[in-house]
């Protein structure tokens, strides 16, 4: 029988920073006896007259306008179609009204009874997967990855979930209070089959779960000589010996969620703890200081925050010579505390906005406090581009404050480059078309 799995977009178009989806890959190893194709539209057109016994979508908030366009094209063409992801798992009865069933939750395990049951005619509307369940068979097939576009990075995961409940963050949604790591065996001997000059991407949403867990896996990953990045949170700076370890280990650049510089804005998210490790100042030295790049996300919007607080952080991304940085206006995705918080204060522009058709990317989903919409949605703009001109960029590539390494200027030269191209591109698409 033949699967077809799809990565839809935002829209009808392809992205300069696609990396290959670690989810398509794992329902391709978990669907043995079936001839299986994948088409991700970030890398790809999709094409019009697919039809294949089932299809199944991998939906984000941000990508369910169009992915419910694209199922609806399926079902059109008489093809059932599945859907999974963090977006259906939230709001599984909106996805049902484009799907003829939906995982809520992890793949593993859901996704093998939903197979069987197709198989044999008895589809089921709802399947659930256990998001407690160990990730002892974690197995995936990255040959339906060949041939795309992607960037030159090859992703890896150690874990699961999160300590932390940041307030806009879907993570605790989805994964609760579970922490859950692969057996390292399975993992160290995956990377050793992975080309031993790629950049590895430890997708985790924090690697910085248990320190046991982490500890155990530096020690795995030192004898191999690879040099990886990682989501971690900020809290690690607070350790010196675990940041030696990290260097030690191969890390050359750490995705750090710095969010805000202003300690009331921390609190309101959830985030206070964003300060252990004492001045972001101190954090980025002790980062850089040890050959690790930083890539920092931040988000505007919170009560406290004014045009002139975007201002200085943007200040503090520049100054710090920060290799790689993301400004994000804050964005209720549906479940989040945020959402909740935001939906009862009356404060949503567009309750439902990833469905409504003037919603574009970029747009103001919610009414700020300190300043007025449109001044949130141009302070960002103007963060991004302000980060990612020509002369910033020449600077911090340049001039940046990790000591020269051909390795670290064409990780960085790279990253800038597609985050250029690609603010460009997003900024005020309509999702969906
Ligand atoms: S630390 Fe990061 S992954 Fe964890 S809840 Fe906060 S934003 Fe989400």
């Amino acid at each position: 029988m033949r699967l077809t799995l799809v990565r839809p977009n935002l829209g009808d178009y392809r992205s300069s920073d696609a990396m290959p989806p670690l989810a398509m890959g794992i329902l391709a190893a978990r669907a043995p006896g079936w001839d299986v194709s994948f088409f991700d539209e970030k890398a790809e057109e999709l094409p019009e007259d697919d039809r294949p016994d089932l299809a199944a979508l991998s939906v984000e908030t941000f990508t369910a306008h169009r992915a419910y366009a694209v199922a609806d094209a399926y079902r059109t063409r008489g093809v059932p179609v599945v859907m999974g992801g963090y977006h259906p798992t939230f709001l599984p009865d909106e996805a049902l009204q484009h799907a003829d069933a939906v995982i809520v939750g992890d793949a593993e395990g859901a996704w093998e009874r939903l197979l069987d049951d197709f198989r044999v005619g008895r589809l089921q509307r709802r399947y659930g997967g256990g998001n407690e369940t160990p990730l002892t068979d974690y197995r995936l097939e990255r040959s339906i990855y060949r041939g795309k576009r992607y960037a030159p990075v090859e992703l890896v995961q150690f874990g699961r979930g999160c300590r932390f409940a940041c307030d806009f963050c879907s993570i605790h949604s989805f994964y609760g209070t579970s922490l859950r790591v692969r057996p390292l065996d399975g993992l160290i001997s995956e990377i050793e089959s992975l080309p031993a000059n790629r950049l590895l991407f430890f997708v985790d949403d924090n690697l910085f779960g248990r320190k046991s867990d982490l500890l155990a896996l530096l020690a795995a990953l030192e004898p191999l000589h690879r040099r990886w990045c990682c989501q971690i949170s900020i809290d690690v700076a607070r350790d010196e010996a675990l940041l030696d370890r990290m260097q030690a280990a191969g890390c050359r650049l750490v995705i750090i969620g710095f969010e805000s510089l202003n300690p009331e804005s921390l609190e309101q998210m959830g985030k206070g703890w964003n300060q252990v490790s004492g001045s972001y100042q101190r954090v980025v030295r002790a980062l850089h200081g040890r050959g690790i790049g930083i890539y920092g996300t931040f988000v505007f919007g919170y009560d406290a925050d004014t045009r002139d607080s975007m201002a200085r952080t943007l200040d503090f991304a520049l100054e710090s010579r920060l290799e790689i940085a993301n400004f994000n206006p804050l964005t209720p995705t549906p479940c989040s505390a945020l959402y909740d918080r935001l939906l009862g204060e009356g404060r949503l522009l567009s309750p439902q906005w990833w469905l409504d058709p003037g919603y574009r990317y970029g747009d103001a989903i919610f009414a700020p406090r300190g300043m007025r919409a449109d001044e949130l949605v141009d302070g960002v703009f103007e963060a991004r581009k302000r980060f990612y001109s020509w002369r910033s960029i020449g600077l911090r590539v340049l001039d940046g404050e990790v000591p020269f390494s051909p390795f670290h200027l064409g990780m960085t030269t790279v990253g800038n480059l597609i985050s250029r191209r690609e603010i460009y591109k997003k900024q005020h698409r309509l999702l969906g078309t």
